[in-house]
């Protein structure tokens, strides 16, 4: 089977004048996720890093103001979809619950088939559309090698707990610990501008709540911390942004299907 080439791999896009999206189009939905870049006056943001498909690393270069600036790369939490280009950044900040999975990534396969049967049907019944034969459909290059998929080692070069700041000069956030999705998943939180990234503590699309190391009673914790903050905009692990009224209505929805309102 041979798949389309897709050049450039990324979709980039300013969402304000410091705060960039970047996309994978050709990843299906489940696994296509959000790569934020913050720009800052003494160092960059790299807010996750996608699925590793393609090197990020010019991506993120080429938005850079000032590509010799130090770019820090936090992981919000070691699924594949969100660890994939952590190897190209020599700062890798991470919860240290999850610090092990980063130093050594587990196999993934890009081939559907090769999804543990719960996990597919999981994804499946939370409403993502049906899995494709790969999880990609399309190539970054023509001689890009579908079977040779593997998430190079990045062991973290610093840790972050909760209540930690991240501090790029002009512009500080503070780490929010958000277990449930996985034990490390953490977000960040600018209060200044009552931003948060949720990553997939939160996002306006399925959440995913039941597969190994996820826990609902972890998850209903964070969700009702969340609830509390005084957001104006969420950036979540997937789909677009959104509002506080919507993110009350996504918490309040699962709070209610877990019977946990
Ligand atoms: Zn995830």
């Amino acid at each position: 089977m041979t798949l389309p080439v897709a050049d450039p791999w990324y979709r980039t896009e300013s969402l304000d004048p410091r705060l960039w999206l970047i996309t994978e189009p050709h990843v299906h939905p489940i696994f296509s996720a959000n790569m934020h870049l913050v720009l800052g006056r003494d160092a960059d943001l790299l807010i996750d890093s996608g699925m590793g498909i393609a090197p990020l690393r010019p991506v993120v270069d080429a938005i850079r103001p000032d590509p010799g600036k130090p770019v820090i790369c936090l992981s919000t939490h070691t699924h594949v979809d969100h660890i994939g280009a952590a190897h190209e950044f020599e700062t890798r900040l991470v919860h240290p619950a999850e610090a092990d999975e980063l130093a050594a990534p587990s196999p993934y396969s890009l081939k559907s088939a090769d999804i543990p049967a719960p996990l597919a049907a999981m994804f499946t019944e939370s409403g993502y559309d049906p899995l494709w034969d790969y999880l990609v459909d399309a190539v970054p290059s023509a001689d890009y090698n579908l079977s040779a998929y593997a998430i190079p080692p990045a062991p973290a070069t610093g840790l972050v707990e909760d209540g930690d700041m991240i501090d790029l000069g002009d512009w500080q956030a503070e780490v929010l610990h958000l277990p449930g999705h996985s034990p490390g998943q953490i977000g960040l939180w600018h209060e200044e501008s009552g931003t948060l990234f949720g990553a997939d503590a939160i996002y306006d699309g399925p959440l995913i709540f039941a597969g190994a190391g996820m826990s609902m009673a972890d998850y209903t914790a964070t969700l009702k911390r969340l609830r509390d903050l005084p957001v104006k905009i969420v950036h979540g692990g997937h789909d677009p942004a959104f509002g506080p009224d919507r993110l009350h209505q996504i918490i309040d929805h699962y709070l209610a299907l877990w019977g946990a309102a």
